[in-house]
C-alpha cells in the first residue's frame, strides 16, 4: 500500500527550553518519494523540529523512526550514515577549488578516505566519473572546472546539492534553499529539487510560499510549536487557522 509507505515519522515530538516549549507534541509523516514541506510564520518551531530530526537537538520526549527503525536515540553522524542528510550540513564549499574538486571532496569523505588539505591536487581522479555524474545531475557541467567561490549564487547552490547527493542520502532535507536567490535562480534551483527528487525523499522548509505550491506533495503547517494543518497546498492555503497564523504572526 504506497500511502502507507513512511519514509520518516515523528511522534508526538516535543522540545522545551527552559520554561518554553518550542515544538509541542508534533507528529509528522513524510511518504516516502515525495517532497514535504514544513511551513509556518517565523518561531513556529520549523528550524527545532529540523534540529530535532536530525538530533543536532535532543527531544524531550517523543520518537522519531527513520525506515520503520527508531532513530531517536541516534547521534547526527549516525543519522548521516543512515541516508538522510541535512544540506548545510556538508554545505562548506570550498570557494578556490573548481566544482569537480569539491564533488571529489564530498565523494571522497563519503568513503572516509584521507584528503591532503595542502595539495587538494592530488585527489585520486578515480572519483573523476562519478564526480561529474552528480555535476551533470544539478546542471553545473558547463561550469565543472570553475572556481566555486565564482559561481553566481543559484549556481553555487547547486554545488551544495551536488556535494550533499555525494552522501547519496535516501532523504534530503533542506533548509531554506531559495532564501536570498534572485528569480532566476528560484526557477533553476525549484526544477533541481523537482529533478532529484525523482529518486529521494525531501523534506524542506521553505518562506516562499509559490515555490511551496509548486513543489510540495504535501505540506504541514506548524504554528507556536504545534501542527496546525496538513495536507496539499490547496488544502492547507483554504485552512481558515492557516490563514490566520499567517495573518497573526
Ligand atoms: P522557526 O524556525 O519556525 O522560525 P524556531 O524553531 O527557530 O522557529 O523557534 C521556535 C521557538 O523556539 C522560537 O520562539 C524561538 O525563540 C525558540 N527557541 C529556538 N531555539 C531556542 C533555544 N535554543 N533556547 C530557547 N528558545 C529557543
Amino acid at each position: 500500500n504506497g500511502t502507507d509507505d513512511i519514509i520518516l515519522s515523528a511522534k508526538a515530538l516535543t522540545k522545551r527550553f527552559a520554561g518554553f516549549i518550542a515544538v509541542n507534541g508534533v507528529d509528522l509523516n513524510v511518504r516516502r518519494g515525495s517532497i514535504h514541506a514544513l511551513i509556518g510564520p517565523n518561531g513556529a518551531g520549523k528550524t527545532t523540529c529540523f534540529n530535532l530530526l536530525t538530533k543536532f537537538l535532543q527531544p524531550t520526549s517523543g520518537a522519531i523512526r527513520f525506515n520503520g527503525r527508531d532513530i531517536t536515540a541516534l547521534a547526527p553522524a549516525a543519522i548521516t550514515r543512515l541516508g538522510i542528510v541535512r544540506s548545510f550540513q556538508i554545505s562548506a564549499v570550498f570557494p578556490r577549488l573548481t566544482v569537480l574538486e569539491n564533488v571529489r571532496i564530498a565523494l571522497q569523505r563519503r568513503r572516509g578516505d584521507s584528503f591532503d588539505f595542502w595539495r587538494p591536487q592530488r585527489v585520486l581522479s578515480a572519483y573523476d566519473e562519478e564526480a561529474l555524474s552528480r555535476i551533470e545531475e544539478v546542471g553545473l557541467t558547463p561550469f565543472a572546472n570553475a572556481a566555486a567561490g565564482e559561481l553566481p549564487y543559484g549556481r553555487k547552490r547547486a554545488l551544495e546539492i551536488a556535494t550533499t547527493l555525494a552522501l547519496e542520502p535516501e532523504m534530503l532535507l533542506l533548509d531554506e534553499p531559495m532564501a536570498g536567490m534572485a528569480q532566476e535562480d528560484v526557477a533553476r534551483v525549484s526544477a533541481l529539487i523537482r529533478r532529484i527528487s525523482a529518486n529521494r525523499t525531501i523534506l524542506m522548509v521553505e518562506h516562499n510560499l509559490s515555490v511551496v505550491a509548486d513543489l510540495s506533495d504535501r505540506i504541514t503547517v506548524l504554528a507556536r510549536g504545534e501542527v496546525l494543518a496538513e495536507g496539499s497546498y490547496g488544502e492547507v492555503s483554504k485552512d481558515q487557522r492557516v490563514v490566520e497564523a499567517y495573518i497573526g504572526a
